[in-house]
């Protein structure tokens, strides 16, 4: 696709009437007018300003652009990829779908009726329905995220695990970050949840998998065969990517890593479709990749996940740490997830460890891993690098 950022300076054309439909664009700074016709029968359409999107409906028919677009001012543009769309149009209720159809065909049906070049007036009214602005909004942050992930300006963080029975930092969990221009930092939480809604997560997921096997290598380098482990988080989504379970292998193996130095952590998901998630966990572990359940006990991180699929570590959410020692019913439901994991062949990791107390309470418990403020916060690479795992302490 295109540039996703364009500044055009004052009289510079965007596209052209007639142009093949590329991707639509959503206003950041300036303005931008659309001319339809051409020569001396050009007539302005309209004027189009910040938070505003020119060019949608050619992404939606696929046909090519109906009028000239030239920027009035100096102007930013972030441009839509096509997929941000049609994906979500995809995935929408029939109904949704056969609406926006609908008006689709009328436009395009007013526009062919119409002397060439007639203003169509609605387009240049200024939307301050809140909904709208919502949908404008989101459209912008996934523009951006999807800049972000192509300008390499996200960063993947590190944050240790204390295998307590060898008393040393056995791995570490790659935790992706955005510095975000205007919003500061801002956590994945916020936004893998948008990457998810479109195939955005895969080269996302790529990109911190890429890190993460980077960072490894350098472990390698340094520690041999006692490399610590990272643990990278994947989506369900993610994991059913066709060919998602070759790449991570076949990644895994180039850069000649001992069997188990990369982890794979699977994250909460609405819906599990097992067979497909089990062949591809087979598939991977065959290779020395073993598997994490993330977030256990909480959300769509549920039992079933572990009896129809194996699973090496059981992560407990970080709130059951967080109440075990003022609350009976949090340690009874911790003690009963720990034996159940032992149960089943797994290793526990507890979550969100942040007090000597808790990381006692977890040792008594037979807990093998913990992770959490208290062993350290999630850091950069070269803090990773520069780190003894067998110095650690606590
Ligand atoms: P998660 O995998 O459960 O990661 C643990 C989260 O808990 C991290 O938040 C971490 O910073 C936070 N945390 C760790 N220790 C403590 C503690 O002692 N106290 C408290 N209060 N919090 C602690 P973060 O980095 O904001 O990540 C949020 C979630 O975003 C992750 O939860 C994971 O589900 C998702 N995520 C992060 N990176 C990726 C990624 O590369 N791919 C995918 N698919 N998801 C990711
Ligand atoms: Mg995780
Ligand atoms: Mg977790």
């Amino acid at each position: 696709m295109a540039r996703i950022r364009r500044e055009l300076f004052p009289g510079e054309v965007l596209f052209r009437q007639g142009d093949p439909a590329g991707c639509a664009w959503l206003v950041e700074s300036g303005e931008v007018e659309l001319h339809a016709g051409t020569g001396g029968s050009a007539r302005l359409q309209g004027v189009f300003g910040a938070g505003e999107l020119i060019g949608e409906l050619a992404q939606l028919d696929g046909a090519p652009y109906r009028a000239t677009a030239v920027a009035r001012s100096d102007a930013v543009l972030l441009a839509i990829d096509a997929d941000q769309f049609a994906e979500r149009i995809a995935a929408s209720d029939p109904i949704v779908h056969a609406l926006v159809d609908s008006l689709r065909t009328r436009v395009r049906a007013l526009q062919e009726a119409l002397p060439r070049g007639t203003p169509l007036p609605l387009e240049d009214q200024p939307c301050d329905d809140p909904e709208d602005r919502a949908g404008i909004e989101k459209i912008r942050f996934e523009a951006q995220l999807r800049e972000a992930l192509d300008t390499g300006t996200l960063e993947v963080h590190y944050q240790p695990i204390h295998d307590l029975q060898a008393g040393r930092i056995g791995g570490y969990e790659a935790l992706v970050r955005w510095k975000h221009e205007a919003l500061g930092q801002v956590s994945p939480a916020d936004f893998i949840r948008l990457a998810e809604e479109t195939s955005l997560i895969v080269p996302l997921g790529e990109y911190v998998l890429d890190r993460a096997i980077d960072v490894l290598r350098g472990l390698h380098r340094l520690h041999g065969e006692a490399v610590p482990s990272v643990a990278v988080n994947l989506s369900a989504r993610q994991l059913v990517q066709p060919g998602m379970a070759r790449q991570v292998v076949a990644r895994a193996t180039r850069a000649g890593l001992p069997r188990g130095a990369l982890k794979l952590e699977v994250t909460e998901s609405r819906m599990l479709d097992y067979g497909p998630v089990a062949a591809v966990m087979q598939h991977c572990r065959a290779h020395g990749v073993p598997f994490a359940l993330d977030d256990f006990g909480t959300g769509y991180s549920n039992l079933t996940h572990l009896h129809e699929l194996e699973f090496e570590y059981v992560k407990v959410d970080q709130a059951f740490c967080r109440h075990m020692l003022d609350s009976r019913r949090a340690m009874a439901i911790v003690e009963a997830i720990i034996a159940m994991a032992h149960g089943i062949g797994a290793q526990v990791i507890m979550e969100g460890v942040e007090t000597r107390e808790q990381l006692a309470e977890l040792r008594r418990m037979g807990v093998r891993h913990a992770q959490g403020w208290l062993i350290g916060k999630a850091q950069p690479p070269e803090a990773v690098l520069a780190a003894r795992p067998d110095a650690f302490t606590l």
